[in-house]
């Protein structure tokens, strides 16, 4: 993080207890830096995802305060991206990343040099109008990326995105995110259940144990390169067996 953080969200207490009694997450606190990534570490069931939908506004918190310093988001200033690429099938690359301006009732002229950008971004150049069935799940994971960051969100929010893709890919995705993120600089709550991708991701990582869903401790990170020779590292090693041990105490 960079000496002039600026804190966007500002969580505290923040508890969710289902109609049915489960207790997903209980007295969260976390700050929210502009323009870093946030990873939410943690073994399925401990609350990640409700702390994402908490977060985007739909669903809402039983206790505690999700305080956005520069006032609550408007429409279309959350990004949310799934470990399914969640695509309309029938629909090309252009449409599927028009979907958000078209249910905003933007018109395609108004959205193309938006979306034209986006399709950039990911590079996709070249095949806006290929159908989600001609690509491999990479570039749908990529398409998917494009339609979060057409409407330029502030905080892109993404829920295991890489968890569906081969090692290298998800490799390949990982540093396809750090370079959009800096060229466009938007916050990411980014969540994982791998320590390897939360440790080469992040600028704070939050480790999340279950039972209910608490987050036992946050981490700043501050790796000496964001390059993926930094991964065979003592520095990387170092940094994996930490969170690694953070995990297991968790766990038990
Ligand atoms: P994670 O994303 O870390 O895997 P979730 O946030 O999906 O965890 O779920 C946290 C806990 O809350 C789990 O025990 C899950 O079964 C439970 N849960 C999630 N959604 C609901 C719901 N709508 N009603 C009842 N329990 C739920």
């Amino acid at each position: 993080m960079t000496a002039a953080a600026e804190t966007q969200i500002q969580i505290a207490g923040l508890g969710r207890i289902f109609p049915d009694g489960t207790q997903a997450l209980e007295d969260v606190s976390l700050d929210i830096e502009k323009r870093t990534i946030t990873t939410l570490l943690g073994p399925s069931g401990c609350g990640k995802s409700t702390l994402l939908r908490l977060l985007s506004g739909l669903d809402t918190p039983t206790t505690g305060s999700i305080d956005w310093r520069n006032g609550p988001p408007q429409p279309g200033e959350i990004g949310y991206v799934f470990q399914n690429a969640t695509l309309m099938p029938w629909a090309s690359v252009w449409e599927n990343i028009y979907l958000p301006f078209r249910i905003k009732g933007v018109s395609r002229n108004t959205a193309s040099e938006a979306i034209g950008s986006a399709i950039q971004l990911v590079a996709l150049n070249g095949f806006e109008q290929h159908r989600p069935h001609q690509l491999s799940g990479g570039m749908q994971m990529r398409v998917s990326i494009a339609r979060a960051l057409a409407t330029s969100p502030s905080l892109l929010l993404m829920d295991e995105p890489f968890g569906a893709l081969d090692e290298i890919t998800r490799f390949r995705l990982n540093d396809e995110l750090l370079q959009i993120q800096s060229a466009i600089g938007c916050t990411i709550v980014f969540v994982t259940h791998s320590l390897y991708e939360a440790a080469y991701l992040s600028d704070q990582i939050a480790v999340m144990s279950p039972r209910p869903g608490k987050i036992i401790e946050t981490r700043n990170v501050s790796l000496s390169s964001r390059e993926s020779s930094i991964r065979s590292t003592a520095e990387f090693a170092e940094l994996c067996g930490t969170l690694s041990a953070l995990l297991s105490e968790g766990d038990g």
